[in-house]
């Protein structure tokens, strides 16, 4: 473990120490972790990756870590689903979700946050914190609680109450402001200047959380016996998640781990309530203008996305693009791939299936492409979505008689 150089800015390229910083002194560019990779060539191989736990730190040489115990409650390693029924649907051929609901948490952060607070913790941090539309709120609170750490959680107040609850339960202090998450999130910039003793996720460690989400791309490339997708789709809030995808392929490639890592296209998906980044991409724009989220995928309800260009720029060199969706359009998403897969997403994966439905459609997302969908989080934490469309197929008495009587409708419609 612990191949990392330091932090370079994505714009300039200028090198910083791997201490808890995100933006560059000289052009304020983003930084991002670099590795020696010869180093991680030397040590990380195929074999001694299938050796490893089975979880995200099993491709700890790629991660920004140092610690040979990391903060960990089992994230990652999740199910890749090959999805035959719901590919007939949707006219694909080979197609294969990703399974992350099956995260201790539920969602794809407890990746992110497993790296963030392990980096946090070497770096001498007590305090957990982050701004968060949801299921970051819930991992933060369960890995501070795991590793001792006390937790400041920020939500906007109008999140799930099922997302409230599931992230009180754990303990920290859980903060609910009145405002969207774009609020939430310019307090927390705000309020981390004010404490540089706490470790802000998704602020003052976030070039080392947002590492976690390369395990995407390594455990996809595994489970498919060290060969990538043609084709992947994926949600975007800030974008961190789908530009990490890409990374995690190019490095693979770039350690010879696997081939044609590069050529991956990548899709990503949105809904239309809160689309800055598909706008962008439909306009033929470099310009993410941000907008004021009003959609029930609220883990994806980031009006100002900090890595939106990012993303942008990804799709369109890999060949992919940004599709949207409406709401009425995310909970038949979700219905189709329960009825298909048995598999019960939150509103991001809605968005993630319905936009697939729709690029597959269109024929951008081809039926000779072997495609990835990436499943980000589990319905149980967003079940007010699917209000009253779906319940039992009839209530009756307890009789015999009341049940052939529903039966006997049953037949005749
Ligand atoms: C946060 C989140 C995303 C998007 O992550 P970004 O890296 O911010 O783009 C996708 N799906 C779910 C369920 C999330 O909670
Ligand atoms: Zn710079």
């Amino acid at each position: 473990m612990g191949f990392v150089e330091g932090l370079r800015c994505r714009e300039c390229s200028r090198s910083y120490p791997a201490t808890a910083l995100h933006v560059c002194d000289y052009c304020f560019g983003p930084l991002e972790v670099a590795y020696d990779y010869k180093a991680v060539a030397g040590s990380m191989s195929r074999s001694s990756i299938a050796a490893g736990p089975s979880t995200i730190w099993r491709y700890a040489d790629l991660l920004p870590v140092s610690s040979t115990s990391p903060v960990d409650l089992g994230a990652g390693f999740t199910p890749l689903v090959r999805a035959d029924r719901l590919a007939a649907e949707l006219g694909l051929g080979e197609l294969y979700v990703k399974d992350d609901t099956r995260n201790p948490t539920g969602s794809f952060k407890d990746r992110v946050v497993s790296v963030a607070l392990t980096k946090a913790r070497e770096l001498g941090f007590k305090v957990a914190a982050c701004a968060s539309t949801g299921n970051l709120a819930n991992s933060v609170a369960a890995h501070a609680a795991r590793a001792g750490m006390d937790s400041y959680v920020f939500i906007p107040s109008n999140l799930e109450r099922v997302k409230i609850q599931t992230t009180a339960v754990f303990g920290g202090k859980l903060v609910a402001v009145d405002g969207n998450y774009d609020d939430v999130n310019r307090l927390c910039a705000e309020l981390a200047s004010e404490h540089p003793d706490w470790a802000f996720v998704n602020v003052n460690v976030r070039p080392y959380y947002s590492e976690g989400s390369k395990t995407l791309a390594f455990e996809v490339a595994e489970q498919l016996g060290w060969e990538v997708p043609d084709h992947v789709v994926v949600p975007i809030a800030s974008g961190s998640q789908l530009t990490k995808i890409h990374k995690g392929f190019h490095e693979l490639t770039t350690l010879g781990l696997v081939e044609g890592g590069d050529s991956v296209r990548i899709s990503g998906a949105q809904a239309d309530g809160c689309s800055p980044v598909a706008t962008a991409f439909a306009d033929g724009s470099d310009v993410v203008r941000p907008v004021r989220p009003d959609t029930i995928a609220k883990s994806l309800a980031i009006g100002n996305p900090a890595d939106g260009w990012y993303a942008l720029d990804v799709v369109r060199s890999t060949g992919g693009v940004v599709g949207s969706v409406t709401d009425a359009e995310i909970v038949e998403g979700m219905r189709l791939l329960a009825r298909t897969e048995g598999i019960f997403a939150e509103t991001a994966g809605g968005v993630t299936i319905a936009t697939l439905a729709k690029l597959a459609a269109s024929g951008v997302v081809r039926r000779d492409e072997r495609v990835v969908a990436y499943i980000t989080g589990t319905g149980l934490k967003t079940v007010e979505a699917l209000g009253d469309q779906v319940g039992p197929s009839a209530t009756i008495a307890p009789t015999l008689a009341a049940f052939a009587a529903i039966e006997q409708e049953g037949h005749q419609s």
